[in-house]
């Protein structure tokens, strides 16, 4: 008899698939016209979201870009000047859109472990004349994606929010696995989300939900927020439909990311391959595969590929696999093994 092994996708924490119950919680949930203002289920998804973070008020929208792009359209004007670290999300893969959306000039810098700190932030910012773009913005990423899911400290936070705030600059925190550093390093989300003026949330990474970020701030930075994200199309009519299967998430699928987090520390722990490497933390539940040898990253995702897992190519030399919601602890001992048998004779 022959086994057809079950396909393992550690692509991303995004390609989940709603549960039951989840689909459940969808099926019965109360809906409205949202851009007439009365989906009862989407308000309910913002407030316990902003109350989560600590902050005013939130604004239910599409995708985690949307978000982040809100946040920087809102609060800077066209010509202005953002710092952001060079690996960050928001400049690296969301499509230029601070240029082309927000008509911000953006001066990135490299940091180790996405930790840009406040003094490197300062040296950036430009000075107070005719000729230099004005900052306005600072970004950080908690957890960082390309940096392996790490987490950033938490006084680095403190301190960019306490000197961008002296200098009359807001901060926003793309937080699409803010999630992570709430489980893993035990802060409460608020607690995370205090230093900075907006955080942006994604319910489809790693909480299993198909659909939904929110963007949560002040009153005001949320209701100039709403005026664009009509302007841009984001602006969805029965959105409770998708809001109820974010809420379940937060309900049922928060706590658990503690079990993905062992899992990826496990994949990283399990790794006895000469070329193979993984050379970060592994905080939560990203793990970047560095491969050594030249074109080997390709060969390495089309032979995990062949053995029926998925993973990402992640740059010259290096893969990500991200355990989440939908595997098991048998998949964990199945990628391992998979790894640990690249080109081996
Ligand atoms: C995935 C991600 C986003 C948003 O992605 P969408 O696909 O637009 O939802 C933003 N920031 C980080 C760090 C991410 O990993």
């Amino acid at each position: 008899m022959t086994r057809v092994p079950k396909p393992i996708d550690m692509r991303s924490d995004t390609v989940t698939l709603p549960s039951e119950g989840m689909l459940r919680a969808m099926a019965a949930a109360e809906l409205g016209d949202d851009v007439l203002g009365d989906d009862p289920t989407v308000h309910r998804l913002q407030d316990r979201t902003a109350e989560l973070l600590g902050k005013e008020a939130g604004l239910f929208v599409p995708s985690g870009t949307m978000g982040n792009q809100l946040a920087l359209r809102v609060q800077t004007s066209p010509g202005d000047q953002l710092v952001i670290e060079d690996g960050a999300h928001i400049y690296r893969f969301e499509a230029g859109a601070p240029a082309a959306l927000s008509g911000l000039l953006m001066t990135c810098v490299p940091a180790p472990g996405g930790r840009l700190d406040w003094e490197h932030v300062e040296a950036a910012l430009n000075p107070d004349n005719v000729h230099a773009a004005p900052p306005s913005l600072v970004c950080l990423e908690n957890t960082h994606n390309r940096a392996g899911g790490r987490i950033l400290p938490q006084e680095l936070v403190v301190a960019v929010g306490a000197g961008a705030h002296a200098r009359g600059l807001r901060v926003h925190l793309d937080g699409a696995r803010l999630w992570h550093a709430h489980v893993a390093g035990g802060l409460s989300l608020a607690e995370l989300a205090r230093p900075v003026d907006t955080v942006s949330v994604c319910f489809s990474k790693a909480l299993g939900a198909p659909v939904g970020s929110v963007l949560v701030g002040d009153r005001a930075t949320i209701k100039r927020a709403y005026r664009f994200r009509k302007m841009w199309g984001g602006g969805m009519r029965q959105s409770g439909l998708l809001a109820a299967a974010c809420l379940y998430a937060l309900d049922h699928n928060l706590e658990r990311l503690a079990v993905d987090h062992a899992r990826a520390s496990a994949l990283a722990a399990g790794l006895s391959h000469p070329r193979l490497s993984v050379g970060h933390p592994v905080d939560t539940n990203i793990v970047m595969v560095d491969v050594a040898g030249e074109g080997a990253d390709v060969r390495l995702v089309a032979h995990l590929a062949a053995g029926g897992i998925k993973v990402l190519g992640f740059g010259p030399g290096r893969v990500r696999l991200v355990p989440n919601l939908n595997n098991d602890d048998a998949d964990i001992r199945t990628v391992i093994d998979a790894l640990n048998n690249f080109e081996k004779a």
